[in-house]
């Protein structure tokens, strides 16, 4: 889940909840999906919907969630022709999207993404949802350092991000070309 810090009272956006398909965000999905989860076997089935208005919680707006579809879900939905199995809902707030730039945005596709996980059992395809990798605040770090292997392996991982530059690939991102209309 990616969230932004935003000042609002919690719940109140629980009956806001107006929904639209946008096609030309799969498509940017599933690039990134194939560029960048390239340790996964298998590409799953991603759609992709806007929700209205951003959903909110702890005082933050959740910008985009990805959830699995069960099987009981599209059971219900293959009684209608034509109907795929669908793995993941990607979810994305409609007022927030619009604000962010290519670069955040593709950020925001590929964090959920990566929360995709993929599983075998008795050789079919079981599709999940991983947790992040670190959850901590600055506070503990600053008091403590690096504690705990976990959070080591994550600053080494991310140590090229230190300078807070964009990396090379990003300054070209995909999401550019998305029609915000
Ligand atoms: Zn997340």
């Amino acid at each position: 889940m990616e969230q932004i810090e935003k000042n609002s009272k919690e719940g109140e956006n629980k009956d806001r909840a107006s929904w639209i398909a946008h096609d030309s965000i799969k498509r940017l999905v599933d690039a990134l999906y194939v560029e960048h989860r390239t340790d996964l076997d298998d590409i799953p089935n991603i759609i992709c919907i806007f929700r209205a208005k951003a959903l909110f919680s702890a005082g933050k707006v959740t910008i985009a969630s990805i959830k699995k579809v069960s099987e009981k879900e599209n059971l219900i939905h293959s009684y209608y022709d034509g109907h795929e199995d669908i793995d993941y809902v990607l979810e994305i707030a409609a007022d927030i999207w619009p604000g962010l730039n290519a670069i955040q945005k593709e950020a925001v596709l590929m964090h959920e993404l990566q929360h995709i996980d993929q599983t075998m059992k008795n050789d079919d395809i079981k599709w999940g949802l991983r947790k992040h990798q670190i959850e901590e605040f600055a506070s503990v770090l600053n008091r403590y350092g690096l504690y705990m292997s976990d959070i080591k392996e994550f600053v080494v991982e991310t140590k090229g991000a230190e300078d807070l530059r964009p990396r090379p690939r990003v300054e070209r991102p995909h999401v550019k070309v998305v029609n915000e209309a």
